[in-house]
């Protein structure tokens, strides 16, 4: 039975991920940070009804001790790393936060392995946020990258120690540039579920406007349970590498309104509002994946539409709010 050692476990694509695992026979090891016994903290996996297969451990990203001996007594064959403070917005008004567990846990990891001579194989959640501004409207492994935000540079160094670490040790580390990927499971501060949970509020009488920031911003969103999978199929090479995830279409919040009000038969142009004071100080228009590599070498490919994600999100959000499903 091989093991795998997940960092973030509790959060969205952790638990994706862990179920993934946990259904191809694996062992489940996964760090949480702060308390295990944080009914806040293990949400997703008790949805999932996976909690009780798996092995939570107390850690932290930014303690190397911890991480030192986590490697050590479970002897991981993978090493998924979802740790992350993954907020963009948050990274401006907590830079070094996101610096030091985004930018720096990462390392941490990398150290753990290299110092106990691990030979387990490393995924690193790299993000297309570190694109950043780009020049062409498609971004793939050779694009360059220009980070518009204190999260997306703290990746960028991650993912470049991940490149350091395998050219100058030899370690099988990947990294895993994965555009915007959603699901029921997402966070009700990010945008796609502070969008599907509006729509279902006011569509219930709960509320009665929605108040976003830059509505004609661009993105390229997937499904998480799509991307934990090629994330898996990455650390199946027999080579590591970098690999772009991505739908390849982009659409805007605008078009995620209507969408998500429109499957509860409302119309956004009545209860969505555009806040300027919601602006991020600085933005990147629009982001497109080319996942090409992923499609040919790992032979990856979204299953999931964006209007079915949405659906979904919608679908869950209501049970949510009528009390017919637990919130999170
Ligand atoms: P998420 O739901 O925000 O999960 C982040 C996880 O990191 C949570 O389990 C969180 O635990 C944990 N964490 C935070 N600080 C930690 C620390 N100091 N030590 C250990 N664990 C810590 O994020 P996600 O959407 O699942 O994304 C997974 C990874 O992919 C992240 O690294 C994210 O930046 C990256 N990524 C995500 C996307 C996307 O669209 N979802 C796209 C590209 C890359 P608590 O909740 O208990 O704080």
């Amino acid at each position: 039975m091989p093991t795998a050692f997940v960092t973030g476990i509790t959060g969205q694509d952790g638990a994706y991920l862990a179920q993934f695992l946990l259904d191809r026979g694996y062992r489940v090891v996964g760090l949480v940070h702060g308390s295990i016994a944080s009914q806040t903290a293990i949400w997703r996996l008790q949805w999932l009804d996976i909690l009780d297969h798996i092995e939570l451990v107390a850690g932290d990203v930014t303690d190397l001790s911890s991480l030192l001996r986590i490697i050590e007594t479970s002897a991981p064959d993978e090493v998924y790393n979802l740790a992350s403070q993954s907020l963009v917005a948050t990274s401006w008004h907590q830079p070094l936060r996101t610096c030091s567990v985004t930018g720096l846990g990462p390392v941490n990891l990398l150290e753990a392995l290299r110092l106990t001579q691990s030979p387990a194989r490393f995924y690193q959640a790299s993000s297309s946020e570190m694109f950043g501004r780009t020049d062409g409207p498609v971004q793939s492994e050779l694009t360059p990258f220009r980070p518009r935000s204190p999260y997306g540079v703290a990746k960028l160094h991650a993912h470049w120690m991940t490149v350091n670490y395998r050219e100058s040790f030899g370690l099988h580390a990947t990294s895993g540039i994965l555009f915007n990927h959603e699901s029921p499971l997402r966070g009700v501060e990010f945008v796609t579920r502070k969008i599907t949970d509006g729509a279902a509020r006011i569509k219930l009488g709960l509320a009665r406007q929605l108040s976003l920031g830059d509505l004609s911003v661009q993105r390229d969103w997937g499904h998480a349970r799509d991307y934990v999978r090629a994330m898996w199929l990455m650390l199946q090479q027999a080579e590591p590498g970098d690999y772009v995830v991505a739908t390849g279409r982009v659409r805007s919040i605008h078009e995620l309104c209507r969408v998500a009000f429109g499957c509860v038969g409302l119309n956004h142009e009545d209860h969505v509002v555009s806040d300027a004071t919601l602006f991020r100080p600085s933005e990147i228009a629009a982001t497109c994946g080319d996942a090409g590599k992923a499609q040919r070498v790992l032979g990856w490919e979204p299953s999931m539409s964006f209007e079915e994600m949405i659906a979904e999100m919608i679908d869950i959000d209501l049970s949510r709010l009528s009390g017919k499903r637990p919130t999170g």
